[in-house]
């Protein structure tokens, strides 16, 4: 595969990409990734040994400082991992939640103790961080969460009902938002913990879903934490995930999970002789356009973060972008490849370990995960002036 990075990159980025992909290739990761894709259901991918074999070299958080388990680079590093590790076909969500998310967050509003304990152990793939915002009765409308926190002597008492969170059963930690102070404006008195997830009060139960990965409900029951489990300041947590958003928004994941798809599909168009075809070669170059368009919006929020101006309008249209192609890529899957598309990865004849089955139960996923592409319109819409 071959993405031209907009803006190109520098001698020792190549270099870095180049190093990547050549352990990505290596015979035990690909052995992994095949292992992965044949689980049966419910065997879903957790801690694995690819994230402890990156963290050996510091490539899990190439971003952060070698005294954190990283390489002091740049967001640039981190796109690549993201994007080579997505394209490889390693499961990145685990990935994701705790450097990206996280360990990102942590690293810049935790304070040095938080960010020595946990961020080495986040770097070198040992432990790992969940996220818990989704509420049962709140998801895009996230300020009218219901989990409160309240002050007692010992420090603060949780309880709440946190869902649709995933890996929460793999991780150590996970960064928890909750309701600290009452007030007229909702946004007003939220704040971010960091939560010791096995823990008496912390009940850790399955969601039903389509997808490989599953949902769980975090029920935290009268769970006590101190005050050097806040992360940022008290009642500082909704500028505090909006900070987070932008740092994770880019859009790269999503953006490499499609490639790949597409990839796939254009592979048996050509085996197939389909290629050769006005009807199916047009519908997938227009496909190939609109994802090197995604990759060039995605790469933009990249070079923000790393001049230091992230950019909330433009990593929506990024994300909005990269996860809207998923279902016309699948939908031009079964033109494509007809039934044997939905051939799972346990059937001998599945097409390249039953990706495209995944990728249909999954797909629909993109669309919510990370702000639902509704959202994701309602913000630019609002910065253009259109509501
Ligand atoms: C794959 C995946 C992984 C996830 N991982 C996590 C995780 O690790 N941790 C976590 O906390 N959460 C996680 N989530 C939850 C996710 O953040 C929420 O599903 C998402 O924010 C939407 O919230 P909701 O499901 O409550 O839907 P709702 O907010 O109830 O929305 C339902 C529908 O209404 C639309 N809608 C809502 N408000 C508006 C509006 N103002 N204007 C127009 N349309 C609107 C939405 O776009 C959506 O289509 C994950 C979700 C998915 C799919």
């Amino acid at each position: 595969v071959s993405l031209l990075v907009p803006g190109g990159l520098t001698t020792g980025q190549q270099e870095f990409r180049r190093e990547l992909r050549k352990f990505l290739g290596q015979q035990r990761v690909r052995k992994a990734v095949a292992e992965i894709a044949r689980r049966p259901p419910g065997a879903e991918p957790g801690q694995l040994e690819v994230y402890r074999w990156l963290g050996e070299r510091g490539w899990l958080a190439p971003a952060w400082p070698v005294r954190y388990g990283g390489l002091g680079l740049g967001a640039v590093e981190s796109a690549l991992v993201t994007e080579e590790l997505v394209l490889a076909g390693v499961p990145d969500d685990l990935y994701v939640l705790s450097i990206g998310i996280v360990g990102m967050l942590l690293l810049q509003a935790g304070t040095a103790e938080q960010k020595g304990k946990h961020l080495p152990l986040l770097a070198s793939g040992d432990r790992f961080a969940s996220v818990l915002f989704t509420e049962p009765e709140c998801g895009s409308d996230l300020a009218a969460l219901g989990t409160k926190a309240v002050r007692v002597p010992e420090g603060w008492r949780l309880r709440g009902e946190k869902t649709y969170n995933q890996k929460s059963q793999f991780a150590d930690i996970a960064l928890c938002a909750a309701r600290t102070s009452p007030g007229p404006v909702a946004q007003h008195g939220i704040t971010l913990f960091l939560l010791p997830l096995r823990s008496p009060g912390v009940h850790i139960e399955p969601v039903p879903g389509m997808a490989n990965e599953r949902f769980n409900l975090v029920v935290i029951d009268s769970l006590l934490l101190t005050e050097a489990d806040v992360v940022g300041e008290v009642d500082d947590g909704w500028r505090l995930m909006n900070e987070m958003l932008e740092l994770e928004r880019t859009g790269i994941d999503f953006h490499a999970k499609a490639r790949r798809l597409l990839d796939l599909v254009i592979r048996r168009a050509a085996a197939t002789g389909k290629l050769a075809e006005n009807a199916y070669a047009g519908p997938l170059a227009d496909l190939d356009a609109r994802l090197a368009a995604g990759h060039a919006l995605a790469w933009e929020q990249v070079r923000n973060l790393d001049a230091g101006r992230p950019d909330a309008v433009s990593s929506a249209m990024a994300k909005w972008c990269a996860s809207e192609q998923v279902r016309h890529i699948l939908r031009m899957a079964s033109e494509v490849c007809g039934l044997d598309a939905v051939l799972s990865a346990w059937d001998d004849d599945a097409i390249e370990d039953g990706q495209l089955e995944a990728a249909y139960r999954s797909g629909p996923g993109h669309r919510l995960a990370s702000g639902t592409s509704e959202i994701m319109l309602y913000l630019i819409a609002n910065d253009m002036g259109l509501l």
